[in-house]
């Protein structure tokens, strides 16, 4: 058998066992957009890595250096977001080629830089090696929260609400003008282009979903809607169905897919990188929530399905049909 034929969730499924060999104070292991661990007082530790990989990621021509910076750091705190924790200290290490220029090495940290200071955040060690071609980079991040109210993704209930923090999709159109190499004209395809280089984590949102005590779980959308979902629904044992019509995506992206003939959901579906929370709260709390959230944030808290029984993942059409929903986010093996 090869990686291909089980993905990147089949390996780390497969992984996972004896993994953990003390598992006194640990909360949450792999599984989930973070690690927990108990450390007392009511409080707890989170904790998560990602990794970027030139080529893979990212392309190195395409984006700033400050933009890679930025998007290294923002996808590190959207899983802490995702927890519903405050992101503190994080280590950066960076695997370079030779050649890389000086210029671009100082453009990343201070993308990162700039975005931690937004986050009062850390930066409190790392590691630096060369890399024979590509550039790679991994940020370490660890976050406190309480300990009842961090948010998971194996505790959404039946009956539950989905709802989700923000726009999707956006970030899969602006990684269209990269890999076509085109450039962004106007004004919606440069904001598309933006979502896509600079993503806004979630860390509010997160904080105040975690405290409202109606939401049983979440997660953050980094590989697309329809794949991430998938992993709250396994991971809790439940079903979903979501409402096509509730499904939040842009003007800019409604824009962008008429003039090309795409369709948005698709899109919202598929699109990876657009660093909102999806989350799924209590059905009689969540009219409440909603109010909550719009009065917090001057923005709307999209309600887009319901949580169901069983093993089923669908969504209904606009017309009304039930239809299957695949997971058609990133894999890395797939
Ligand atoms: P996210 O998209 O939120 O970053 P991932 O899908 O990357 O989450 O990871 C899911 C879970 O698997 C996390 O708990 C993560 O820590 C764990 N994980 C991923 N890769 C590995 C690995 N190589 N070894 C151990 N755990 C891993
Ligand atoms: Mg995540």
């Amino acid at each position: 058998m090869n990686l291909k034929d089980i993905g990147e969730f089949g390996f780390i499924k497969r992984i996972t066992p004896n993994s953990v060999n003390n598992p006194k104070n640990v909360m949450r292991a792999i599984g989930d957009d973070a690690a927990v661990f108990d450390i007392g007082k009511n409080e707890c530790v989170v904790l998560t890595t990602d990794l970027l990989v030139e080529r893979v990621h990212f392309i190195k021509e395409a984006l700033t250096g400050y933009q890679l910076g930025y998007k290294s750091l923002a996808a590190n705190l959207s899983d802490i977001a995702a927890m519903g924790a405050s992101p503190q200290h994080a280590f950066v290490s960076i695997g370079i080629p030779k050649d890389t220029s000086l210029e671009y090495l100082d453009e990343i940290y201070r993308g990162m830089k700039e975005l931690a200071k937004q986050y009062n955040v850390n930066i409190l060690g790392g590691d630096t090696t060369s890399s024979i071609v590509d550039l790679i980079i991994n940020v370490a991040i660890t976050g406190v929260g309480k300990k009842g109210s961090l948010l998971y993704r194996n505790t959404a209930k039946e009956g539950d609400i989905i709802f989700c923090t923000g726009f999707l999709g956006d970030s899969k159109a602006g990684l269209d003008f990269i890999l076509k190499s085109e450039q962004p004209e106007n004004n919606n395809e440069k904001r598309l282009f933006e979502a896509h280089c600079l993503p806004r984590p979630h860390i509010e949102e997160g904080l105040f979903l975690a405290n409202s005590g109606a939401v049983h779980s979440c997660i953050d959308i980094s590989d697309g809607l329809s794949s991430d979902l998938m992993h709250i629904a396994e991971e809790s044992n439940v079903g979903f169905v979501l409402l096509e019509d509730g499904i939040p995506v842009s003007e800019d992206l409604l824009q962008y897919c008429k003039e090309r003939g795409y369709s948005a959901v698709e899109y919202a579906l598929a699109g990876g990188e657009d660093y909102v929370l999806v989350c799924t709260a209590d059905s009689k709390k969540a009219r409440k929530l909603e109010k909550d959230f719009y009065k917090t944030f001057k923005r709307t808290l999209y309600s887009i399905g319901t949580i169901t029984k069983g093993k089923q993942y669908l969504m209904k059409t606009k017309d009304g049909t039930l239809i299957d929903v695949k997971p058609k986010g990133w894999d890395h093996f797939a």
